[in-house]
Order: structure tokens, then C-alpha cells, then sequence
């Protein structure tokens, strides 16, 4: 009785090693850019000027945008000034 869903598991356990497998040789397959980083878009600090990471830097929101700074000391200076 439960030969056909032992049967459809085996393939659906197939089709799964399969995909992986593939994924894998594609992946070894595709050319590295010589451990270059994939490039960011940068931010300025609009206190020094700093470029930044916006993933890395401290952020304020104000008036709608969002600013971005390179440490706490910029970041307090622009919420002074602002
Ligand atoms: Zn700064």
C-alpha cells in the first residue's frame, strides 16, 4: 500500500541531491573577480566628509532622510547643529 509514496519520497529525495549537486558545479563553474569585495554604494558623512558604509555607520533620521556618519562624535555634533 505505501509503496508508491515510499517511491515518490525516494524521487523527491533525488530531486533534491540533484538540485543541490547542480547548484554546486555551477557554483564552482562561475569565475571569482579575485576576491575583489562587491562594490558599495557609499554615503557621506556630512560632518567630516567621511565616506561610509551605510551597513557599517552610525545612522541619525532627520527631516526625512537619513544621515550617516563615520563616528559617535559626528553623529553628536549634527544632532547639535541640527
Ligand atoms: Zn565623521
Amino acid at each position: 500500500m505505501l509503496g508508491w509514496l515510499r517511491l515518490l519520497f525516494a524521487v523527491l529525495v533525488i530531486r533534491l541531491i540533484w538540485k543541490f549537486v547542480s547548484n554546486v558545479v555551477s557554483a564552482a563553474r562561475q569565475p571569482r573577480p579575485g576576491g575583489a569585495k562587491p562594490r558599495v554604494a557609499l554615503v557621506r558623512d556630512p560632518v567630516c566628509g567621511t565616506y561610509v558604509e551605510p551597513s557599517r555607520a552610525l545612522s541619525t533620521r532627520a527631516g526625512g532622510a537619513t544621515h550617516y556618519f563615520c563616528s559617535k562624535e559626528c553623529q553628536r555634533s549634527f544632532a547639535k547643529s541640527a
